[in-house]
């Protein structure tokens, strides 16, 4: 499946919006969006008139980006997300949230998604014990996610969890620096995830 390896910066500037996909410079004055670049291209700067169809395309663009999936993938986890109970945006973000190499992320122990991503991939992880190796797994509330006890392993998290904590941790995840190890308290609510999107849009689009 194709992969965006473009600069992740123009994302951003193409979303007007900070997406997170580069770790510490993202929290720097170097940020593209900190520095108020424009929108890639001719006519970045121009501001046109956006139909309603634009407007949802661009929501569902952030979102998909910020977590760094393709649009099959993307477009799979919505299908999924239809089919439970509930607001189905409620569930889709709820869903991106406790990925695997979402929760990686989140407790530090990777500086952005697209490397947690890698690290999973790479078997530094397990999951209640047992080795995991694919970052799209979702998730469950009393999973413990850990990184596997070995030296090489432990020593590449190190000097990231700290930053990560500094920087405040998810209110629904639970973790243990010290054992390279964290929790999964509960579900996270909708005001507990990040995302500055609105899901409601991306349902929307999706429904016509
Ligand atoms: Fe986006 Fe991070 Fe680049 Fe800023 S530094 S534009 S947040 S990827």
């Amino acid at each position: 499946m194709g992969r965006y390896t473009g600069p992740s910066c123009k994302l951003c500037r193409r979303e007007g919006m900070k997406l997170f996909l580069k770790g510490d410079r993202c929290y720097m004055a170097k940020c593209a969006i900190e520095q108020g670049r424009p929108a890639p291209g001719m006519h970045g700067q121009r501001r046109s008139k956006t139909s309603d169809y634009g407007v949802q395309l661009r929501e569902k663009q952030r979102l998909r980006r910020m977590y760094g999936l393709q649009e099959a993938q993307f477009r799979l986890f919505f299908e999924r997300a239809s089919q439970k109970k509930g607001r189905t945006g409620e569930t889709l973000l709820q869903m991106l949230e406790m990925r695997l190499d979402n929760v990686v992320y989140r407790l530090g122990f990777a500086a952005s998604r697209k490397a947690a991503r890698q690290f999973v991939n790479h078997g530094h992880v397990e999951v209640n014990g047992r080795k995991s190796s694919i970052p799209s797994r979702v998730l469950k509330a009393g999973d413990v996610v850990q990184v596997v006890n070995r030296p090489a392993s432990r020593e590449l998290v190190k000097p990231i969890i700290d930053t990560a904590e500094s920087r405040g941790l998810a209110p629904w995840i639970r973790l243990d620096k010290n054992e390279a190890k964290g929790e999964i308290v509960h579900v996270p609510s909708r005001e507990e995830i990040q995302p500055i999107v609105n899901e409601q849009l991306i349902v929307e689009l999706y429904s016509k």
